[in-house]
């Protein structure tokens, strides 16, 4: 069977991803989530011409024959109750940061220049029109799209929508994910470990990768590789939008995965993809439900995961990038020669001297060692065949941390 390049894979996949779906949710909610909806700002901001210091509106016109001219004081523009007056010749009102500016006030001038006696103010240097005045609709004005369909929300994101006077916003609804882990010597974590017992270690890293983009997500535990036990279990779980089973998925006697799945009427296309770790993958659909076998292997597992499922579960929600971050950085040192799937290379991220980022190549090709996996910050994307690059050459990088 001839090797799938990674790129036919995930346009596979993405053929099968259906369209967003939005849904409305409250601000404290939406972080993280995906905009399923522009945001369009409904007033300007700031709503009035706002004042950016403590000082003194006046007019500049007012100081134009003499900069010494002190002018009257007739009031108070505080934040929250402004001026009711047209400020007139001669006349100058306090006012504090945040306050709208009086009508007929072109200026404001801060409180650290003025001189006040007997209720008239004057000040050390000449007022200049617009001088600290934030004018109405500077940072965004009514009508302007603020946010696009397919921004993934932050904390940041979410102050603008908030100031936009938006109190719930337009995301796309997130999948519901079941996991199943399958194998004869998986325990849980925390079990008195036999002789031939493996820690079952996948789910646990699954299930926080996957958590950001998912509704809920149902652990459905360990299948042993009994045909009956596999099918009762993998039963349960295509009720969800999403099933990950991991293990099983070689061609080995125990391998069974994808006969259960077959039998259990999911449409299901094997493939070896031209990369490692990770070579095998599975995937398929029953009805809606979409069904990923990743491999057994952890950091194949997690590899998989991060190359196909994430990128799956971006396109799900509409995100303008679903293969998300990427980044291209220096060598530390050289990368040696590669054959010819895809490597995805554990790698260190370092700050070396004056804010220069390079990646580091962990020596590591094992993708049962997990230990290496867990210390990499970054993989490396070296391409099929790469005749190796020498410390400096830059290569493509998908950060683990910080997604
Ligand atoms: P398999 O894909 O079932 O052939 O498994 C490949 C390797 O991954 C074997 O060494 C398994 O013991 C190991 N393995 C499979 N599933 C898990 C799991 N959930 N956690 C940790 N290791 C696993
Ligand atoms: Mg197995």
């Amino acid at each position: 069977m001839s090797l799938l390049p990674v790129e036919q894979a995930l346009a596979k996949i993405f053929e099968r991803i259906p369209a967003p779906v939005a849904e409305s949710v409250p601000l404290v909610e939406a972080n993280g989530r995906v905009l399923a909806g522009p945001l369009v700002a409904t007033h300007s901001q700031p709503p009035f011409n706002a004042s950016a210091m403590d000082g003194y509106a006046v007019r500049s016109a007012d100081f134009v024959q003499n900069s010494e001219n002190a002018v009257h004081l007739s009031g108070f523009s505080q934040a929250g109750a402004g001026y009711s007056g047209v400020l007139q010749p001669g006349e100058a009102v306090r006012i504090f940061t945040g306050a709208p500016v009086p009508e007929g006030a072109d200026c404001v001038m801060m409180q650290e220049l003025a001189t006040v006696s007997e209720g008239r103010v004057s000040f050390s240097e000449r007022p200049a029109a617009g001088r600290s005045i934030r004018p109405l609709g500077s940072d965004f004005s009514a009508g302007h799209t603020l946010l696009s369909p397919g921004t993934r929300l932050t904390p940041y994101s979410l102050a603008l929508a908030a100031a936009a006077n938006a109190p719930t916003l337009s995301v796309s609804k997130r999948p519901a994910i079941s996991l199943l882990s399958t194998g004869d010597e998986l325990v849980p974590p925390g079990s008195p470990l036999a002789a031939d017992q493996i820690v079952s270690s996948n789910t646990y890293g699954l299930i926080p990768l996957l958590a950001p983009f998912a509704s809920i997500i149902s652990d459905h535990g360990i299948a042993r590789d009994n045909f009956d036990e596999l099918k009762n279990k993998l039963e349960g779980t295509l009720s969800s939008d999403i099933v990950v089973t991991t293990g099983g998925a070689s061609v080995g006697d125990h391998d069974i995965v994808q006969d259960v799945l077959k039998d259990l009427g999911v449409e299901i296309d094997f493939w070896r993809i031209n990369m490692r770790p990770g070579k095998p993958l599975m995937f398929g659909t029953h009805g809606k439900t979409l069904v990923f076998g990743l491999p057994g292997n952890p950091v194949s597992a997690m590899v998989t995961a991060t190359v196909f499922l994430l990128p799956a579960l971006r396109r799900w929600l509409g995100e303008t990038a679903p293969l998300g971050p990427r980044l291209t950085l220096p060598l530390t040192g050289p990368l040696p020669p590669n054959g010819p799937r895809r490597h995805f290379q554990r790698a260190t991220i370092e700050t070396v001297g004056q804010g220069v980022t390079r990646v580091r190549p962990i020596a590591e090709t094992d993708s049962g060692h997990t230990s290496s996996l867990a210390r990499a910050e970054a993989l490396i994307i070296q391409p099929e065949n790469d005749p190796g690059q020498p410390a400096g050459a830059t290569v493509e990088v998908i950060p683990l941390r910080g997604l």
